[in-house]
């Protein structure tokens, strides 16, 4: 099977349409969508990207902590307070229905040997993967070969030895396209990064695709109208900070 996996889309629809386009134009071809969460919060499109991501039925859709403070899961008093007045917007502006369907969203999913979280396995909705002693917690505790998870909104991939658990993980940055072969008997904790506001310093819209037969994991960047969005948040009255990281990419 061949997953297109996406997380961190945050309202931002100029993103999540040309990652669209991007599989598209380079027929790399998928059997089904897993979403990693935060498809609200930050950006000024969230009744669009719901609908669009309803539409897309993606065969796992979680919730991330954005969703979950927009739906009052979470206290937003938790947020920087520039994340929490769009928080506070996207409340006001979201429609029933799509209220309902951020409600339904579990916080983990586990397929064959891949466990889903947002955040990390030991903290589906909250807990940062930065650095290899967090991610030797979570793989301690994941019970699966492979964790994928977003939040970050870097692509980071972690992998470890068990046999060897005195070892520190080893942490990377990926790369666009290039695929990472994902070795028997190694534990891998991975990140697409975010479609809608990625934190490496490139502001390209990322996403990644799963081949479990090959056991490839492939990153890849796709540039968006970044100023459509922006210019959408300007239009709204969001705070200038949130608008310039998009075109900075962090
Ligand atoms: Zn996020």
């Amino acid at each position: 099977m061949r997953y297109l996996v996406l997380s961190d889309i945050h309202a931002n629809l100029a993103a999540f349409e040309a990652v669209l386009r991007d599989v598209k134009h380079r027929h790399v071809g998928y059997d089904a969508i897993w979403f990693l969460g935060d498809l609200v919060g930050y950006g000024p499109e969230p009744n669009e990207c719901v609908e669009q991501m309803r539409a897309l039925a993606p065969a796992v859709s979680l919730a991330g902590n954005h969703d979950w403070a927009v739906l009052g899961k979470i206290d937003v008093a938790a947020f920087h307070d520039l994340a929490a007045d769009v928080v506070n917007w996207t409340r006001e502006v979201l429609t029933a229905e799509n209220r309902a369907y951020l409600q339904d969203r579990p916080t983990q999913a586990t397929v064959d040997d891949f466990l889903l979280v947002h955040a990390s396995p030991r903290e589906p909705v909250w807990e940062y993967v930065l650095d290899p002693a967090t991610a030797l917690a979570n793989f301690a505790v994941m019970g699966t070969p492979y964790a994928l998870v977003g939040h970050s909104h870097l692509p980071l991939l972690f992998v470890t030895n068990p046999a060897q658990p005195k070892e520190r993980p080893r942490a990377f940055l990926v790369s666009p396209n290039t695929s990472i072969f994902l070795r028997s008997g190694l534990q891998y904790i991975l990140n697409p990064g975010s479609v809608g506001q990625p934190r490496d310093q490139d502001p390209r819209a990322a996403y990644a695709v799963l081949d479990t037969e090959a056991r490839t994991w492939t990153l890849y960047r796709t540039e968006y109208p970044v100023q459509h969005t922006q210019a959408k948040m300007r239009a709204l009255g969001f705070a200038e900070p949130l608008i310039v990281r998009l075109q900075l990419g962090r």
